[in-house]
């Protein structure tokens, strides 16, 4: 995916990929109710458990800085809905090729979250709660 971004001067800035278990939980404890569709149900797991989520953005080379999204990075407003009509159309526009990208990858942006996405095939994925110290 770097390759088809480079040419239009951006790459892959990737902040979370797999999460043991525990770690959903704990967010969802610590998460207040009326937020909490910005975190995994523990009873069903995240797909982040499964190895099969991803929360990135978009870098731009020239700048050397991540860019400017609508929202912030796991801000629970609704400025991180992939759908927020809001910020600058530039920000907007950056927001979609992310997603444009990730979709033809394989991914699946997720309806709060525009930096969310999950790979199209975590059905086949079972939920892990390996510590981070724990893997090689
Ligand atoms: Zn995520």
């Amino acid at each position: 995916m770097n390759k088809e971004l480079r040419p239009l001067g951006y790459r892959l800035l990737i902040f979370d990929g797999y999460r043991p278990w525990s770690v959903t939980k704990l967010f969802w404890d610590i998460t207040p109710a009326d937020k909490k569709k910005f975190v995994a149900d523990p009873k069903e797991g995240s797909k982040h458990n499964r190895g099969c989520a991803i929360d990135l953005s978009l870098f731009e080379i020239s700048k050397d800085r991540e860019v400017a999204m609508p929202g912030e990075y796991d801000e629970m407003t609704e400025r991180s809905y992939p759908d927020y009509k809001g910020g600058t159309e530039k920000q907007r526009k950056l927001r979609d090729l992310l997603k444009e990208k990730m979709e033809d990858n394989g991914f699946k942006v997720y309806k709060f979250e525009w930096w969310h996405f999950d790979f199209n095939d975590w059905k086949s994925y079972r939920i892990g709660n390996i510590s981070f110290k724990k893997i090689k």
